[in-house]
């Protein structure tokens, strides 16, 4: 995949997050040549890490994330003939200026059960897997929203030019999507909604309350599942959305409550890194549905809607054990669970909940509950590793070179890693000692040419520049 913010050292090859005001600059005069017209501003939502709680969101568990330094930026102007014109510079998506009428998109869910046909939307060139969806997706969500939220009403005939780039990887597990989303949605608020237009530029990142941030990533939650049609459980952009530098967000998916977690503490004399396997994965296409699926099967069987209840408030290894002795009582006598195999079910399910059992693990240690605890630093690696185990083994999302990255850290003195995002492709994240990484960088090389580290600092929230 061609990225244009590589860099190369003796020993690895990076991408860099890049200098936000240079990348501005740049992406602000490509915008004119592009459009005729300047850029409004430009509004940048970071992609993100996650030290635990993959395929969990949605199951209403807990998920430890990270804002990434690298993320998507969005130059814009409005527009008041309700079109949206669009383009990405992504070399390997770009395929020029994308127009989609607003006024053709309906107000009901695009992708809801049997719609009325006049309320479907109107797809913008025909193919249901183009870019342009996540961003047509965050514009009709945005107008769902501002229904019920005077502030984020958009003006009549509200439509935008945009152009987009990213220093992430697409498709990296490192949630490129969300990130596209969140600064579509950034500039949309901005440039449309009483809140955007009652504010400067600057002011909105103030403006924009806590309550707001979880409403507009809720916002995009919409757009990635209604719209574009990919099982995202709210993880993404909501780490997107409400972000804190140096923190790691315990984020409870039963209520998206956010707890802002300090990482110092991991991260003396360490560094976490993401390394992008270069395979990249498609979420919208059925294997991830599959394995959601199976897990909303399980909990079918427990007499659950969402797995999270099938565990106590504060669960441990024990409740998991107990809750899989129930399901195989019940199982005993059935071929299948909905058609679905009950092997495969039980494997997703005990994914699942050990996947919940480390980050209640996690939440309690990064919240400095767990004295006596001198090795915080190992301790966090050994669940990296088991995490990792388990997405390989119980989800099974894992593959080669995954699990040939976390072998080799492993093996090159890191503390943990694991494989982040909903697998199939993506991107393995590794806590480990400096000193250590020019080894392994080399050792990365020899399992693909394909290999990119990018550094993990935890960095802030979607903002405009
Ligand atoms: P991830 O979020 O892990 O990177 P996804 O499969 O969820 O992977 O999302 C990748 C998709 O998001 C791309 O195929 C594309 O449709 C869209 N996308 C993300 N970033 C960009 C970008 N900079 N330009 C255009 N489309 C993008
Ligand atoms: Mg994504």
């Amino acid at each position: 995949m061609a990225q244009w913010n590589i860099v190369r050292t003796s020993d690895a090859v990076w991408l860099a997050p890049g200098e936000p005001r240079e990348i501005e600059s740049d992406l602000v005069s490509r915008f004119q040549e592009e459009y005729g017209r300047a850029a409004s501003g430009t509004w940048f939502a970071p992609g993100r890490a996650n030290l635990n709680g993959e395929h969990i969101d949605f199951h209403a568990g807990r998920c430890l994330p990270l804002a990434l330094a690298h993320g998507t930026y969005v130059a814009a102007a409005p527009r008041t003939d309700s079109q949206l014109r669009m383009r990405t510079l992504d070399a390997s998506l770009d395929d020029g200026v994308s127009t989609v009428a607003l006024d053709q998109i309906g107000p009901a869910a695009p992708h809801a059960e049997s719609p009325d046909p006049s309320e479907v939307a109107e797809l913008p060139t025909g193919d249901a897997e183009h870019w342009s969806h996540y961003v047509t997706g965050v514009l009709w969500a945005l107008r769902e929203l501002g229904r019920t939220q005077p502030e984020f009403q958009l003006e009549a005939g509200f439509g935008a030019d945009i152009l987009v780039i990213s220093t992430l990887p697409i498709g990296g597990g490192l949630s490129s999507s969300a990130a596209l989303e969140c600064a579509a949605m950034m500039a949309f608020v901005a440039l449309g909604t009483p809140l955007g237009l009652q504010n400067p530029l600057q002011d909105l990142n103030a403006a924009l309350t806590r309550e707001n941030r979880k409403q507009l990533a809720a916002a995009c939650v919409r757009a990635e599942v209604e719209f574009v049609g990919a099982g995202t459980g709210g993880l993404d952009q909501t780490i997107a959305m409400r972000a804190r530098p140096g923190k790691v967000l315990s984020l409870d998916c039963r209520d998206f409550t956010v707890q802002p977690l300090d990482i110092g503490c991991i991260l003396r004399g360490y560094r976490l890194i993401a390394v992008d396997t270069g395979e990249a994965h498609r979420l919208a296409d059925g294997k991830f549905g599959d394995r959601r699926a199976d897990a909303e099967a399980a909990a079918h069987l427990l007499g659950f809607t969402r797995l999270r209840d099938a565990l106590p408030e504060k669960p441990r290894k024990a409740d998991v054990t107990h809750v899989l002795e129930e399901f195989d009582r019940l199982a005993e006598q059935l071929e299948s669970l909905d058609g679905r195999s009950i092997p495969a079910c039980r494997r997703r399910l005990r994914h699942a909940l050990t996947e919940m059992v480390r980050s209640e693990k996690l939440h309690h240690l990064l919240s400095g509950e767990a004295y006596g605890v001198r090795h915080v630093t190992s301790t966090v690696g050994d669940i990296l590793t088991a995490g990792h185990m388990s997405m390989r083994d119980d989800a099974e999302v894992s593959f080669e070179v995954a699990d040939l990255i976390v072998e080799t850290a492993l093996a090159h003195g890191a503390e943990g890693a694991r494989l982040i995002g909903g697998g199939f492709g993506g991107s393995v994240l590794v806590l480990i000692s400096p000193a250590a990484i020019p080894r392994l960088s080399a050792a990365f090389e020899r399992i693909s040419r394909n290999i990119r580290l990018l550094d993990v600092v935890p960095s802030a929230a979607a903002h405009a520049l």
